[in-house]
């Protein structure tokens, strides 16, 4: 089987909020789709290790934010790459609560959907959530957020990140899809034919 075939599935992204025994906590997935219109439902799956899944399991219910793609790359490491056992991954993100105390994001989605949910199977990585669509509100005009131009974006600001290397003798700058510091210690200027060695960081 080839695996890389599955990463042709395009997908959305969106933030996950819940509330349930007095602690709030969210997350960013990425499957999250209307299931079926009469009724109105929605499902979407989550992994089983993070704190949000226990949380919605627990409370079946759960707020969805459907990411605009405005949204910042800030916002979805904050929700994305910290676990709430770990820190509070709530702090000044200006949330809003749905009718069921879960927390939605105005400021960064086209929409807010809220579930409340009747099934939840045992996918074994991950649990698949699906219920009844009970609130549903247009955030900020303008495109969703796709996953794929989340993976470009990001992309493109890890690059922009990366420090830049300069040739001290013919003054060429390193520019290769390769990091520089991983390049082996014979790897030579590719216009004077210089050592590594002779490259300094720029600014
Ligand atoms: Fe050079």
């Amino acid at each position: 089987m080839d695996n890389s075939a599955l990463f042709t599935i395009p997908y959305g992204l969106f933030a996950v909020g819940v509330t349930h025994d007095s602690r709030t906590n969210a997350c960013i997935i990425n499957t999250a789709a209307q299931a079926a219109s009469e009724p109105q439902t929605l499902l979407c799956t989550m992994l089983k290790s993070n704190l949000t899944t226990e949380m919605i399991a627990a409370k079946k219910s759960m707020a969805i934010t459907v990411l605009s793609s405005d949204c910042s790359l800030d916002f979805i490491a904050k929700l994305g790459m910290k676990s709430g056992r770990d820190a509070d991954k709530m702090q000044g993100l200006n949330e809003k609560y749905d009718n069921m105390g879960n927390p939605y994001f105005p400021g960064v989605g086209t929409a807010r959907i809220s579930v409340d949910i009747d099934l939840v199977h045992d996918l074994g990585s991950h649990l698949l959530f699906s219920g009844r669509i009970t609130e549903a509100e247009k955030l900020c005009p303008g495109e969703s957020l796709t996953y794929t131009e989340y993976r470009n974006r990001k992309a493109a600001g890890d690059r922009k990140k990366e420090k830049k290397y300069v040739c001290s003798i013919c003054h060429y700058v390193y520019s290769g899809e390769q990091s520089f510091e991983s390049l082996p210690d014979d790897w030579i200027c590719p216009i004077c034919k210089k050592p590594k060695s002779v490259f300094v960081e720029a600014d």
